[in-house]
């Protein structure tokens, strides 16, 4: 049974009346999967991450500052709101993300859902933002590469906005293939197809902009024919999707079109690409501010990660020739 990883400290993180990032989230994806008996998934308590797991990526300052800022609900800005709860609730996202990456490289389990809040993908080593405490996947990652033997990681970021957090934590990396799907320009402005990592990372950032109302015909041919062939010549160890469904048509927020059977579509393709090289599947909850977009999208996704169906081949995208012309250079695509 694929580990589903929860906590109901993310129901403590307050973020305020009006506020998109809120607990209602956490409650519309569980009610739906209640109703749908959890898809034959195993519910588990997420643990807190620890200290060892939150200092490989933020300094101690900074963790002591979340717990400070919670203890007082200080907003660290205008989209960063918090509560006495958060600071617990931060610990349960980043180490429901832990759990899952131990999960899944222990040989057990080939795929597992980490779906708690706050949302962690713009978090950076020293900063809290749009939404985010602590950088989850980033956090998650670190842990499986110092701690359980992963050499190659790579992140898939679906969310609508560029994942700026992971991106830069592990710029100049090459154990961390970050792929991001995202609109462009849009906040937070970062992730220009010329953006590819620098250094020893440099060929490892896979950033793939997308204008306003892009749908699924674009989405799922970057992942066939630029991030699927980067990743067999990657060969990743664990495969990492930073799941955020404010892509989705209904979403308030994010202005683009995929529907929820896109996401099935995406996480399909994933999985077979996960089953192809050996490396399990794990999704990590962001963005996707539609109620009954998330909770339907969410399923999708832990159905199509489970199941793993083999979908037929997309039409090359235009947008999959444009990032290939640029990326051309450090993967045969
Ligand atoms: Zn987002």
């Amino acid at each position: 049974m694929p580990p589903f990883f929860r906590h109901p400290a993310s129901l403590e993180h307050d973020t305020g009346f009006g506020h998109p990032e809120r607990a209602d989230r956490i409650r519309a994806v569980e009610a739906e999967l209640e109703s749908r008996d959890w898809l034959g998934w195993q519910p588990v308590e997420a643990p807190a991450a620890t200290e060892e797991q939150l200092l490989r990526i933020h300094p101690r300052e900074y963790v002591e500052r979340v717990r400070e800022f919670s203890e007082r609900s200080q907003p660290f800005d205008m989209d960063t709101p918090t509560s006495a709860g958060s600071y617990e609730a931060a610990l349960r996202a980043a180490g429901g993300a832990c759990a899952l990456v131990e999960s899944l490289l222990s040989g057990g389990e080939h795929t597992g859902f980490s779906c708690l809040r706050p949302p962690g993908h713009h978090a950076e080593t020293a900063t809290a933002m749009g939404f985010c405490l602590f950088a989850n996947v980033a956090v998650a990652a670190r842990h499986a590469l110092d701690a359980l033997g992963a050499e190659r990681i790579l992140v898939l970021d679906w969310d609508v906005h560029h994942g700026n957090g992971t991106n830069a934590l592990f710029h100049d990396s090459s154990e961390l293939l970050f792929a991001s799907i995202h609109r462009f320009p849009f906040w937070p402005g970062t992730g220009a197809l010329s953006d590819v990592g620098e250094g020893e990372g440099e060929g490892y950032s896979i950033n793939l902009p997308v204008p306003a109302a892009t749908g699924e015909a674009a989405f799922l041919s970057l992942v066939e024919h630029v991030v699927a062939p980067a990743a067999r010549q990657y060969r990743p160890d664990l495969i990492l999707i930073s799941a955020g469904y404010d892509a989705h048509c209904a979403d308030p927020l994010g202005g683009l079109a995929l529907d929820t059977s896109s996401y099935g579509g995406m996480s399909s393709r994933v999985r077979a690409l996960g089953d192809e090289l050996g490396a399990p599947v794990g999704a990590v909850l962001e963005g996707g501010y539609d109620l009954s977009a998330l909770a339907s999208s969410v399923a999708e996704t832990m159905a199509a990660l489970a199941d793993g169906a083999v979908r037929p081949e997309v039409a090359r995208h235009p947008l999959a020739e444009q990032a290939a012309e640029v990326l051309g250079r450090y993967w045969e695509l």
